[in-house]
């Protein structure tokens, strides 16, 4: 109890001399610093929440154009390797279309939380699109990307096995930089290519630079 007091009364200075916002508290009675504390939380929590897609938890498009610039910018500066993975559900119409919408959007949380679950601390994992996700890797190497790339493809298969009535595949391709280019537009234009050929190939496959096949 006492703890709370001494907390409460340094809040209140706190809130009195040295915030910006202090107009908050200037013409209010003292019991509105719980209203100040409980609003601050959820206006941090509705910021939070409206960067992410609501449907697999993860960050959206524009957080993808945003940050991913940024992130890769910073590693090329430290002479780090950088690896883009574009992951697409494989004939996603067709799961649609044979069991309906709603396992459809199972399908698409299945499929972005293995994803969410396999990111190591230095992956950035972004839906960009309707049944497309980016992942951008820190220090990751092509020929480690196109490993883990296969690690996530295998894992959504063996996965959706279990969890959906039929089973989902998806395509990745993968880019590097400095090989593959050195901004974000040239990283994701050389993957989406070579996603683009895994799906011409077949399907359920990850394709990346050759020299890391
Ligand atoms: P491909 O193997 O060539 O990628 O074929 P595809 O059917 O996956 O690709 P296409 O672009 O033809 O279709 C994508 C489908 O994804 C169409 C759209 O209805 C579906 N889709 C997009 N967003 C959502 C979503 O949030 N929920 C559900 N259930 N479906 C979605
Ligand atoms: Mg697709
Ligand atoms: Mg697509």
């Amino acid at each position: 109890m006492a703890a709370v007091l001494v907390y409460t009364v340094l809040f209140v200075i706190y809130l009195k001399y040295f915030d910006n916002e202090k107009v908050w508290l200037s013409n209010r009675p003292l019991r509105d610093v719980f209203h100040v504390l409980t609003y601050r939380e959820r206006y941090h929590q509705l910021l939070e929440s409206s960067v992410r897609d609501h449907l697999t938890g993860t960050l959206d498009r524009s957080q993808y154009e945003v940050r991913s610039p940024q992130i890769l910018a910073r590693n090329l500066k430290e002479g780090r390797e950088v690896s883009l993975l574009v992951i697409d559900i494989d004939h996603f119409k067709r799961v649609n279309d044979r069991h309906g919408h709603q396992v459809g959007d199972q399908a698409l949380k299945i499929v972005g939380r293995l994803l969410k679950e396999n990111l190591r601390s230095d992956d950035h994992l972004f839906r960009v699109g309707g049944e497309e996700f980016v992942i951008l890797s820190e220090r990751l190497p092509a020929e480690a990307a196109v490993s883990m790339a296969e690690r996530l493809r295998r894992s959504i298969v063996r996965f959706s096995k279990v969890y959906l009535p039929e089973t989902v595949t998806v395509s990745i391709g993968v880019s590097s930089a400095p090989a593959d280019g050195t901004s974000i537009d040239d990283l994701f234009r050389v993957a989406d290519r070579r996603l683009y050929d895994a799906k011409g190939a077949g399907r359920d496959r990850v394709i990346g630079p050759a020299a890391a096949a």
